[in-house]
Order: structure tokens, then sequence, then C-alpha cells
């Protein structure tokens, strides 16, 4: 099993066109694009922009025979969870990853973290990790090694 999510310009850290996917691969594709509330690599909402990312997949879509399915990464951070909810609420996505990314003051792969004692930190990250299953709709917890990958 590999963990090789998509995104394109509709993640804060993307500039990928879909076509380059389409182009690389003849199946079916699903992005899943970055949802990350207070983030403090980017210092704001990373939120993507969910009825241009629907007009441009179904645009794409007749072109491409509907190979394109919509997804989302959902950042989960609990002081925020009732923004994340209240954007996810009546939207559509076919695939829901599940992930955390910061504990909101660092994300877990800034330089800064690795000066902290990892006991610490993969203690803090797993915890908050625990707590996030559940707390939203998921299909797939993403990465569950991300808070400790910089050890
Ligand atoms: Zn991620």
């Amino acid at each position: 099993m590999r963990d090789n999510p998509l995104h394109t310009h509709f993640s804060y850290d993307s500039k990928a066109q879909f076509e380059e996917y389409l182009q690389a691969y003849s199946g079916e594709i699903v992005t899943t694009e970055h949802f990350d509330l207070s983030n403090p690599y980017s210092k704001q909402d990373d939120i993507p922009d969910y009825e241009s990312y629907c007009r441009e997949i179904t645009r794409l879509n007749s072109l491409y025979d509907n190979r394109i399915k919509k997804g989302i990464e959902i950042g989960y951070y609990q002081p925020r969870e009732a923004d994340i909810k209240a954007y996810l609420a009546g939207k559509d996505f076919d695939l829901q990853l599940l992930s955390v990314h910061h504990n909101g003051v660092n994300d877990y792969l800034d330089g800064e973290v690795a000066s902290v004692d990892k006991a610490v930190v993969i203690k803090d990250y797993l915890d908050r990790l625990e707590y996030a299953i559940g707390r939203v709709e998921a299909d797939v917890l993403a990465h569950f090694d991300y808070g400790f990958r910089l050890f």
C-alpha cells in the first residue's frame, strides 16, 4: 500500500494541473486538496475553493471521460472543529482523507519541532490524531507517521 495523495493548484502548496495527472495516468484519479485551518506553515486558513474546484472538474470530466473524482484532505485541528464541519456541510466529496498536520504552533515537519523532546512531540501528535478520528467524517487516515517523520 502506498500513500500518494494528489494535490492540484486548489491546494496551497501545489501548482499542479489536473491535466498533468490525466496525461501521466490513463485511469481514474481523485485529488485530495489541502484543507488546513490555522495553518502555522502558511500562517492562514487554507481552504480549497469548492465552487471552482467543482466547476473545473465538471469541465474536464466532459473532455476526459469522467475520469476525475472529488476529494479533500481534512487537516483536523480541534480548536477549529466547528469551522471544519461548517465548511464540509453540504459538500460532496468522493474521498475524504483525515490528517493532523500541526499543533497550532508548528507544522510537524517544521524544523523547530526537531529541537523539542521527541517523546513529547510524538505523544502530543498521537493524542491529537487519536482524538481526530471520528470527529469528522473521513474514509482514510492519511500518513499517520506525519508527526514523527522528522525523527
Ligand atoms: Zn497531508
